[in-house]
């Protein structure tokens, strides 16, 4: 059982946990490269965790030009990362092509690099990225400026026992500046786990915003059909979201958890569908109920709710609300719980969905054969449309809460 050690962390863009191992070394001595016309001196460099990504900052005394880190001329600031039982990796930026580049072996590392200033340079990308695992690494950081003469260069004498440099013989390496001189700082790669979602905007919605993304919904499961669905998905390369019936997922508990591990996302379709459009406490405890049921099953609170039959009210949509939900209804609906057969169910879905469509359909209260064998048409006419199938709460630009645990 993982121990969960942070702050939840509400919004991807701003979760930078202060606690997750950030290690800022200020270990790096004035100690400055001149190559052509330049100075590349690293006072400073942060390494800590935003999210689903890892942060590293460098600071220099003076500009870090594109010229300094010019990759045809041997120009780059790497930090090495040595892992128990890895071979050390380092990660490295450069300039080329005009652009700042992220590079580990030699291959292209997906991430951003920004310079909030001339001095400083920022890099973030997933540690799966850079093959870094979960756990403590140990790092340092290098740092080239292009252009600098290798000859420049004395040699060093350094001695490595078991990841650790128990002697050094330092002087000066003019063409590599190296931080902290001697020896590693402790960092550490997070896992992630979400653990929920946050609703944002409107109270209710039955669509996303227009554009080229548009979602899959089932509603009633988890049932015995539900398996069925996620395995055609997977074949699909697409997501759904599933809008739960709370009394069901205990029983299915595994099965939940494996949508949400699909890349799917689980929803609250209330305790046990009755109509809810009259809203009132009972209302509140239906959205509770399922909502804990979900959670116990999985660890995950949902932050969208359908109400059963459509049937809604202001009172409804504010009880979901203070809830953490909004109320999701539907753009598209082939009424596929009738059994109108697989042909109808497709070429409704395809004659009404336009950007931004949530498609509503069934993976569970009745023989559900049908909606299953209309997917694979659907997915494919869709895609060679153009769209592209989301989770609704990737529709509707909701940030994940997560929790890093070690
Ligand atoms: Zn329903």
């Amino acid at each position: 059982m993982r121990t969960p050690i942070a702050a939840v962390c509400v919004a991807l863009s701003l979760c930078f946990v202060a606690s997750a191992g950030a290690a800022t070394t200020q270990g790096g001595e004035p100690h400055t490269v001149k190559p052509e016309g330049g100075a590349l001196d690293l006072v400073s460099t942060s390494f800590g965790q935003r999210s689903r990504e890892l942060e590293i900052i460098y600071r220099s005394t003076e500009a870090i030009t594109p010229q300094l880190l010019a990759e045809v001329k041997g120009g780059q600031i790497c930090t090495v990362f040595a892992q128990a039982s890895l071979a050390a990796r380092s990660v490295c930026v450069t300039r080329t092509d005009g652009k700042w580049r992220i590079v580990s072996r030699g291959e292209r590392v997906e991430g951003s690099v920004s310079q909030p200033r001339a001095s400083e340079l920022r890099l973030r990308f997933k540690p799966s990225a850079a093959k870094l695992r979960v756990g403590i690494a140990d790092v340092y950081v290098k740092a080239t400026a292009a252009g600098c003469s290798a000859k420049q260069s004395r040699a060093a004498k350094i001695t490595w026992s078991e990841a650790e440099i128990v002697s050094a013989a330092v002087l000066e390496l003019p063409c590599e500046h190296r931080v902290p001189r001697v020896g590693s700082y402790q960092a550490r790669v997070w896992d992630v786990v979400t653990t929920g979602c946050r609703r944002s905007g409107a109270g209710q919605v039955s669509r996303g915003p227009s554009g080229k993304r548009i979602a899959l919904t089932y509603d009633d499961g988890p049932s015995t059909y539900t398996p069925a669905f996620l395995r055609e998905l997977r074949k699909l390369g697409v997501p759904a979201t599933f809008f739960l019936i709370g009394q069901q997922v205990s029983a299915n508990a595994s099965l939940v958890r494996s949508i949400l591990r699909s890349g799917s996302m689980v929803a609250n379709h209330s305790w046990s569908h009755p109509n809810m459009g009259g809203g009132g406490a009972a209302a509140s405890s239906q959205l509770r109920d399922a909502n804990a049921a979900i959670r116990r099953a999985t660890g995950f609170t949902p932050c969208l709710f359908r109400p059963p039959y459509g049937s809604t009210s202001a009172d409804l949509v504010n009880r979901a609300n203070a809830q953490g939900m909004t109320s999701v209804l539907w753009s598209v609906d082939p009424l596929d719980w009738r059994s109108p057969g697989t042909g109808a169910i497709v070429s409704t879905v395809l004659g009404q969905t336009q950007g931004g469509a949530i498609i509503l359909s069934h993976d569970g209260g009745g023989p559900r054969s049908q909606t299953l064998a209309a997917l694979p048409q659907i997915v494919r006419t869709l895609k060679q449309r153009g769209y592209k199938f989301v989770t609704l709460t990737d529709l509707l630009g909701y940030a994940e809460r997560i929790t890093l645990v070690k």
